[in-house]
């Protein structure tokens, strides 16, 4: 960001990040919290995929399915939880990091981190996951008593893929522009979608989505007016906009 010609929100940003980064424990390392989320979500795959046995083509329609339940779920949650304070355990806290923190720390103009330790406000803390594991458990044991173990097993497959999935894209929103990011399907139109987002204005009603907007094409609380593939490979353009 210019230190010329800033605005009051310019600057309350910059004091935001400021003290925000003194209150990080000394020990935090950015690197090392990517390294436990995705260390713990790819041996969980491998747990996963490795019981797996003799699988049908029919089986794999569950992805498909669990894809689109996870969509709505990740925008449900952003809208509800994320922007709303609810009350059961652990959603205020969900709501303050998201609201009084992230959303405080990355503004439509100012969207980058500045480095690893910046991580911390961009990555959800590494129980999270354990926490979405423990939420998928019901459907495991759902769908493998309906159908069998294979279908159980490909939906959490599907939900811990999501969450992967879900880090990686939003932390590629947050990453400074370039040639690749610019160019790279649903992740370039996923920047836009979310740089919009983060304007304080419209954040309660707009671009729940942070993987595929497909829910919020879905539920009408897009930015954009167009069709699901305009959605999809809408990549930086403006002119949809409502
Ligand atoms: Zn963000
Ligand atoms: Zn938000």
């Amino acid at each position: 960001m210019e230190l010329q010609n800033l605005n009051s929100d310019d600057e309350k940003l910059i004091k935001f990040r400021s003290n925000y980064r003194e209150k990080i424990d000394g020990w935090y390392n950015g690197f090392l919290h990517v390294f436990i989320i995705y260390s713990i979500g790819f041996l969980l795959l491998c747990f996963y995929i490795m019981n797996i046995s003799a699988l049908k083509n029919i089986e794999l329609l569950i992805v498909f399915f669990t894809f689109l339940l996870c969509n709505i779920f990740e925008w449900a949650l952003h809208k509800y939880v994320m922007h709303r304070p609810q009350n059961f355990p652990g959603a205020r806290a969900i709501y303050s990091r998201h609201v009084q923190q992230h959303h405080q720390f990355f503004s439509k103009e100012e969207m980058r981190f500045a480095g690893p330790h910046d991580w911390r406000v961009t990555f959800f803390p590494p129980y999270a996951l354990i926490i979405f594991t423990f939420m998928s458990i019901p459907g495991v044991i759902l769908l493998t008593w309906l159908f069998n173990a294979n279908v159980g097993w490909l939906f959490i497959i599907t939900t811990t893929s999501m969450y992967l999935i879900y880090e990686t894209m939003h932390f590629c929103c947050h990453v400074g522009d370039n040639f690749i990011l610019r160019n790279l399907p649903f992740v370039n139109t996923l920047r836009r979608h979310h740089a919009a987002h983060h304007d304080q204005g419209i954040m309660t009603k707009v671009n729940m989505n942070l993987t595929f907007p497909i829910a919020d094409w879905l539920f009408k609380s897009s930015d954009l007016n167009r069709g699901l593939l305009g959605h999809l490979f809408n990549g930086y353009n403006e002119k949809y906009k409502k």
